[in-house]
């Protein structure tokens, strides 16, 4: 296939998100038994329970949530960054077990930084013979390593560039997402994870709105936190937010 761009899709989440995390909230700050916070927060509260804790820096009671995603499309490159954040867990496609063996002038899927491309098409075709080269290596590896499944790919693999595919579901709770989002969605980011962090940013305010509330990076609930780095686009992000 060649070329391919990140994609995310949410699959599934904690059922009922805001109502657990409302009533979690409510056990710390009423004298409500388990029983009475059995019956639920009513809608109309759950946000103002959100809205206190998230003030009050609380953000313990927001792990109680999580959030399942479906990742592809991207680099080896944004695996390596996703992957420091150490309290989210991953299940990733292997390059172990699935081998990249391709036909003549096929390549393994890879991912092309957009800066790379605005360089226009020789720049492009150059950068596409590259991956070609690569998967010639590759292909010759698996031939002279004997072909035989997992011993020859976890060897072969090592001539694929950060370029390469993969695929991942990643889970967080609601506090290492909202962490996740200030880092990650700031225009300090590295482009792709910062595309893939806005795209799970939308999800989440898609399905549990009052929990995302001002989640992205610091300047969009508040002050720039990068000091003399700051891209001085605060305006701008603010209103990309806004629109989620
Ligand atoms: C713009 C940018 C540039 C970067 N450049 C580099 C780089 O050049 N080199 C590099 O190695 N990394 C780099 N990183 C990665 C960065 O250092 C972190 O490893 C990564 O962002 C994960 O963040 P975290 O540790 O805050 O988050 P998580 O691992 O998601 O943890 C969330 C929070 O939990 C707490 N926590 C987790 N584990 C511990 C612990 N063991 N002890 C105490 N508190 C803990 C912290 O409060 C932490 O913020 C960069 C990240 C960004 C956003």
């Amino acid at each position: 296939m060649g070329k391919v761009i990140p994609k995310v899709e949410l699959l599934r989440h904690t059922y009922n998100a805001e109502e657990i995390v409302a009533m979690a909230a409510k056990l710390c700050y009423s004298d409500a038994d388990i029983e009475t916070i059995q019956k639920g927060v009513e809608k109309k509260d759950q946000g103002k329970y959100i809205k206190m804790l998230v003030e009050m820096g609380h953000m313990s009671v927001i792990e109680h949530v999580s959030f399942t995603f479906g990742i592809e499309g991207v680099s080896r490159s944004f695996l390596a960054q996703a992957t420091r954040h150490r309290l989210a867990s991953f299940s990733v496609k292997s390059q172990r077990y699935v081998g990249q063996v391709k036909a003549a002038g096929e390549t393994f899927n890879y991912v092309i930084p957009p800066q790379i491309e605005a360089l226009g098409k020789e720049a492009v075709k150059e950068y596409e013979n590259q991956m070609k080269t690569l998967q010639q290596w590759y292909n010759g590896w698996v031939d002279r390593l004997g072909d035989a499944g997992e011993s020859t790919y976890e060897d072969a693999r090592f001539v694929l560039p950060n370029s390469a595919e993969t695929k991942m579901i990643l889970t967080m709770n609601a506090r290492e997402l909202r962490h996740f989002f200030s880092i990650r969605c700031c225009n300090r980011a590295q482009w792709e994870i910062r595309d893939v962090a806005w795209q799970m940013l939308k999800l989440c305010k898609e399905s549990a709105r009052e929990l995302f509330e001002n989640a992205g990076p610091g300047c969009v609930g508040g002050k720039c936190t990068e000091g003399s780095k700051s891209c001085m686009k605060q305006k701008e992000v603010r209103e990309r937010a806004g629109k989620l």
